[in-house]
């Protein structure tokens, strides 16, 4: 169903979506890499303000403790030639010294252990505490016997070991907790040591992971833009070699382009084929025009045909049947055709014909329409006219062709039969009427217009 929706989506939603993908991926990197950051620099902080204070502490310590060991010696070598004073004056102030350092040492550990800074190793931590506080009750007891054994004169041998022991066990302990801390802190930057190393490796993994998800999104976007251009461009070269197979002669006003953008290409080939659909539907429309002209115009004269005539007859029938409307009819035929034809040929009797219908298109209305009905037989609808005002015109045409004048063709002159409505007309009635009034015309002589405006 995802894969469904996925295949269906936007392009705008596909990116996009692909895009906060690689945003939530860089963005746990980076939560990653803070956090991370975050825990070495505790780690760091652990060993400088913990672990190797505490060493520097204990090497202070071992330092005071061989000064103590050198004093007894010197003070047994000495015997009482030793000044007294100036001994334990000394005494005092290593007992100080020591006590403050521990205390030192002890409220470090404490504190960062309270404070919850030390992460590696706590317990360790402890244990060390807890061997300093060992440690300080030793050295309370060797300084108390220290301090009894150097106010005598006389020390047994018993004694003398005694204190020898005592000192060789507190040098032993002291030795411990400094071996203790050496671990700690060893393991310590050792721990911090590795997670750097894991950082990093972590690092270099995520950094690679968004690359490559960052080149996939890439490749991927780019694959679907062209997979579709290409697409556009098959069906586009498709209609091109269907339009080829209509007209191939079609000149194109698009200016080449010189370009390895795949967009612009594409754009370039759409304007193409846009201005071929241009100039075909201009082509059609003109062939349109022209299959319309031949449905309804007589190819000779360019008069309307038989055809046009039988629909606008029928047109103006049914407006005037509505009431209020009139319109007149005009019969034309041109007078002894026959001899036109027999004297000068075919081709002047067409020419004639011609020149009749051109004469007859300038004087009419531009509402007004000619029909050819056949032969040298002419018919004009005169819309909203009546009889006599359509009688005029008929007049002015017989007279506009008796005028008429051509080189190199014979005058000729036309008779006509006119009429107007007449209620309840049918399109038999009203050309039966129009044709008796020709049929006058002639019979009176022709060169004349007979107006037949009832019916007989
Ligand atoms: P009228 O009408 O005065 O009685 O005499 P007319 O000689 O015109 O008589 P009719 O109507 O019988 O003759 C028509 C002639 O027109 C017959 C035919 O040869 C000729 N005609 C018909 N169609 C055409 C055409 O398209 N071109 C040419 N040149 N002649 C045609
Ligand atoms: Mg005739
Ligand atoms: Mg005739």
């Amino acid at each position: 169903m995802a894969l469904f929706n996925w295949y269906h989506a936007s392009i705008k939603h596909k990116i996009g979506g692909l895009f906060v993908l690689l945003l939530t991926f860089l963005l746990f990197a980076i939560v990653y890499s803070g956090y991370k950051i975050k825990q070495i620099d505790h780690e760091m902080r652990e060993l400088a303000y913990l672990d190797i204070p505490l060493s520097q502490i204990m090497r202070q310590l071992e330092f005071i403790e061989l000064e103590q060991h050198q004093q007894f010696e010197r003070s047994l070598l000495a015997g009482k030639s030793y000044d007294e004073l100036k001994r334990h004056q000394q005494l005092a102030f290593q007992k100080h010294k020591m006590k403050s350092l521990l205390d030192k040492a002890v409220q470090l550990i404490e504190q960062n252990l309270s404070q919850n800074k030390v992460i590696l190793m706590p317990a360790k931590h402890q244990q060390v505490l807890q061997e300093i506080s060992r440690y300080a009750q030793q050295s309370a007891a060797f300084e108390q016997h220290l301090e009894m054994v150097a106010g005598r004169d006389v020390i047994s041998a018993a004694e003398r070991n005694r204190m020898e022991t005592l000192a060789d066990e507190l040098e032993a302990a002291g030795t411990n907790i400094i071996g203790h801390l050496e671990s700690v802190t060893r393991q310590d930057a050792y721990y911090t040591e590795r997670h750097e190393k894991d950082f990093l490796l972590v690092s270099i993994l995520l950094g690679v992971g968004a690359l490559g998800l960052g080149l996939f999104l890439t490749v991927y976007i780019v694959q679907i833009i062209l997979h579709r251009i290409r697409r556009i461009q098959g069906e586009i070269h498709t209609m091109t070699s269907t339009l080829d197979q209509g007209d191939g002669s079609s000149e194109l006003d698009v200016a080449p382009i010189q370009t390895r953008d795949e967009l612009a290409e594409l754009e370039y080939e759409i304007n193409i084929v846009m201005s071929r659909l241009s100039v075909e539907m201009t082509s059609r429309a003109r062939v349109e025009k022209q299959l319309l002209a031949l449905a309804t115009q007589d190819k000779l004269t360019g008069a309307f045909n038989r055809h046009k005539w039988e629909e606008q007859i029928q047109l103006q029938l049914d407006l005037a049947e509505r009431g209020g409307y009139d319109f007149g009819l005009v019969l034309l035929d041109v007078d002894y055709f026959k001899r036109v034809n027999d004297r000068y040929g075919h081709q002047v009797g067409d020419q004639l014909l011609q020149l009749l219908v051109a004469q007859l298109k300038q004087r009419i209305r531009s509402t007004d329409m000619l029909f050819r009905l056949g032969g040298e037989e002419f018919a004009i609808v005169l819309p909203m006219q009546n009889g006599d005002s359509s009688y005029q015109l008929a007049q002015n045409l017989r007279q506009l062709v008796e005028d008429l004048r051509e080189e190199d063709l014979p005058e000729f002159t036309i008779s006509a039969g006119v009429t107007s409505y007449i209620a309840q007309d049918s399109e038999a009635s009203l050309f039966k009427r129009a044709d008796m009034a020709l049929y006058q015309a002639k019979a009176q002589g022709r060169n004349r217009v007979i107006l037949l405006a009832h019916n007989e």
